[in-house]
């Protein structure tokens, strides 16, 4: 069987983490049994739908490279096949022009609720032959009255619904446009859909897509349903835990590794393994691993795995990444500025923060580690230090190490001393990594100047006291 996935998004928002898991899992099982991953824009509920959304999803896709083999279809330029369906059901009698008046429906509905029964469409316009063509109408599909429906699904094993549960679903509307559950059967039909891998929440909408395929003679695909994401509360995922768009992470400086394999481990497993690369993961990955129970968004962990790919994924790479978050021209520089700063970082906005000051003025020196280590009795040590950097002959941080080291013999301070005051006075921070590092990065007179002003600072300190 030449296995064929779908991620099938409606465009009415953002695409978030939930969104693409299923994408990625979707993607992942059409990878790994090579079969054909489709992209379907579910986009039939015209008032709700934005171009705006679409892109947001390609754009999503393609930042974290899930590509597609077929589409992006379009439900909105398939209304001519769901008609044609929705004409061949009704000369066979599997679907009905219902022509109920909104206050007919809405007084059947609370005669059903007073009398304890669930709101249900009573199939009256069911036996209703001949009904005059120019009222407006809807097209209800008959559901069958007797029996069950019962799917094996891949990740949460049989499930059975019964047929007195379902009512005479509307596939099509007054306004002519087919239903969302009409729609997503008939493609999944048409485009030889295998496995429907999607949310937990479209569970209740399976047996009515089977009942309307089962209708039309359709094999019906496998199903699986990837259970939820709850924030750290234990409640539904809110956009104060994570619920934000994909493209937000992309942002705030996460990499597509790191996101995929956070989802990916967000609700499956392989022993214990935490690390996977790409191709690890369509190697390995089944849907009989995906967990049953819903699982807890844990932005700690997305940090951390964000760190190991800032950490062991190629300079070259995460620089190109990096550039886009920061406003420095020269490539070589950025490769610099991720080796000396990927260690301390969890993402690559972090580390634009963190290394501005090798490309910005520093602010003025206002802080108490300022005024700490900018005093008179250092004075002295940032003059020789600048004198002997004056002098070097290499330029590098073998050597500007030499000079920080032979400072603290000559004048008799302590290192630490030697290492803070340079510190404050090149980043204006009391933390950093490597100072000769950062130093030999900075170039000789960007930290000149730097040393000047901490001297300027001292002095004109000294002067106010
Ligand atoms: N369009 C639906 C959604 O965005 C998905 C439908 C499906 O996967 O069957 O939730």
């Amino acid at each position: 069987m030449n296995i064929k996935t779908r991620f099938a998004p409606s465009p009415t928002g953002y695409l978030h983490i939930g969104s693409i898991r299923t994408a990625l899992y979707s993607w992942l099982f059409a990878r790994h049994n090579k079969g054909t991953f489709t992209l379907r824009i579910e986009d039939t509920d015209t008032e709700r739908s934005q171009t705006e959304s679409v892109k947001t999803i390609i754009d999503s896709l393609n930042w974290l490279n899930i590509d597609w083999d077929e589409g992006p279809y379009y439900q909105t330029k398939r209304l001519n096949l769901y008609n044609d369906v929705i004409d061949s059901m009704l000369k066979i009698g599997s679907a009905y022009k219902c022509i109920c008046s909104r206050e007919r429906l809405e007084s059947l509905r609370k005669l059903q609720i007073i009398k304890g029964e669930k709101p249900r469409y009573d199939g009256y316009c069911r036996t209703k032959f001949n009904l005059p063509h120019n009222i407006p109408h809807v097209i209800r599909f008959c559901n069958p009255q007797k029996g069950h429906v019962t799917f094996d699904d891949q990740i949460r094993g049989k499930i059975t619904f019964d047929n007195e549960e379902l009512d005479d679903l509307i596939i099509r509307r007054t306004d002519g446009y087919p239903t969302y559950n009409f729609c997503v059967a008939i493609d999944d039909w048409n485009m030889g859909i295998t496995h429907v891998i999607r949310g937990e929440d479209h569970i209740n909408n399976t047996p009515r897509q089977i009942n309307i395929l089962k209708a039309i003679g359709a094999n019906i695909p496998n199903y699986a349903h990837v259970s939820m994401i709850f924030g750290p509360d234990g409640k539904k995922i809110s956009k104060r835990h994570g619920a934000l768009s994909i493209l937000q992470y992309k942002h705030e400086g996460y990499l597509p590794e790191a996101i995929l394999n956070y989802l990916l481990r967000l609700g499956w497993s392989h022993n214990d393994k935490e690390i996977f690369t790409i191709s690890e993961m369509i190697n390995l990955f089944t849907l009989n691993k995906a967990s049953k129970s819903p699982s807890i968004f844990n932005i700690n962990k997305l940090k951390w795995i964000n760190h190991h790919y800032i950490n062991v994924l190629p300079t070259k790479y995460i620089a190109n990444h990096l550039s886009k978050h920061i406003n420095v021209n020269s490539e070589l520089q950025i490769e610099k500025i991720v080796e000396i700063f990927s260690k301390g970082c969890k993402t690559l906005q972090e580390m634009a923060n963190s290394c501005r000051y090798c490309y910005e003025d520093i602010q003025e020196f206002n802080t108490d580690y300022a005024i700490k280590y900018l005093n008179f009795s250092n004075y002295k040590l940032l003059e020789y230090i600048r004198n002997k950097l004056l002098s070097i002959c290499d330029w590098n941080a073998e050597n500007i190490n030499k000079i920080i080291l032979n400072t603290s013999k000559e004048l008799k301070v302590n290192i630490n001393n030697v290492y803070m005051s340079l510190r404050v006075a090149i980043t204006g921070c009391n933390c950093s990594p490597a100072i000769n590092k950062i130093i030999e990065l900075i170039g000789l007179n960007k930290t000149i100047s730097r040393i000047e002003k901490a001297l300027m600072f001292i002095k004109t300190s000294k002067l106010s006291k």
